[in-house]
């Protein structure tokens, strides 16, 4: 599960937390402008991907680039992270990755880990959402988040939470999407939260592609500012019975 905080409103003015920083690195790559305080050397081509997962938002969804840059923080310790955090950010939780919004450019703040390319995808994708449309329900936004964070080659197939899916529908265990729809706070999104709603925009973007239609309509009224409605009463005009669709889309695939 990948703990981070999407959208989060500050007053503060962002210039003065760029400021004051011994950046050692800065690199461009698509709408991000990365600054870091060790040598991005060897880390290139996570940021092809970072651009990559723009094109796939607009050539799968419907998503327009956004616009906007967006300011990509890197840390080459949880130390220096959370002291940088502490200090411009006080009143964010604690998390191991964040996005942050202001009334400007988002911002990605990620350390240096094992699992640094996988929050930069993950964040990175957050930032895409929101710099092109004006919300996005927070159980798509992570499900999204989570479909997007490993790296493309494995994204239809390879995702960690293919397996717990697999098996958490032999044992009858399937989140409705409404279900995931009542979630309206980080707090409520837990582990089983995460791979349900990484398991329904699966079941849309590879699965039947009237699924994947609906949730390029749903996106486009958002960006549009029409009514979206819910995309659980969408697909239920649809599909006679959602889950069971979702379900045979992963016995089948
Ligand atoms: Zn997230």
């Amino acid at each position: 599960m990948r703990l981070c905080a999407a959208l989060i409103l500050l007053l503060m003015g962002r210039s003065a937390a760029t400021a004051e920083q011994g950046w050692v690195d800065f690199r461009v790559a698509g709408p991000f402008i990365c600054r870091a305080d060790f040598s991005l050397n060897g880390h290139e081509a996570v940021f092809s991907e970072l651009a990559e997962i723009q094109q796939d938002l607009l050539q799968r969804l419907g998503v327009p680039p956004g616009g906007e840059r967006i300011e990509i923080y890197l840390f080459q310790n949880r130390s220096s992270y959370e002291s940088y955090v502490k200090r411009w950010f006080p009143k964010v939780p604690s998390r191991r990755a964040l996005y942050i919004k202001n009334h400007g450019p988002g911002m990605v703040l990620v350390y240096l880990s094992d699992q640094l390319h996988t929050d930069l995808r993950h964040e990175c994708t957050h930032a895409l959402l929101h710099a092109s449309l004006p919300m996005v329900p927070l159980w798509l936004d992570e499900g999204l988040a989570e479909y997007y964070e490993v790296p493309p080659r494995e994204r239809s197939h390879k995702n960690p939470h293919h397996s717990g899916t697999v098996w958490s529908y032999r044992f009858g265990r399937i989140r409705s999407m409404q279900n995931l729809e009542e979630k309206q706070e980080l707090k409520d999104m837990g582990r089983g939260e995460y791979r349900n709603a990484w398991a329904w925009v699966h079941f849309m973007v590879h699965g039947p592609p009237i699924a994947r239609e609906e949730l390029v309509g749903y996106l486009t009224d958002i960006r549009l500012g029409r009514p979206p409605g819910k995309l659980s009463d969408r697909l239920a005009r649809k599909f006679s019975n959602p889950k069971d669709a979702l379900v045979q889309h992963f016995k089948t695939f």
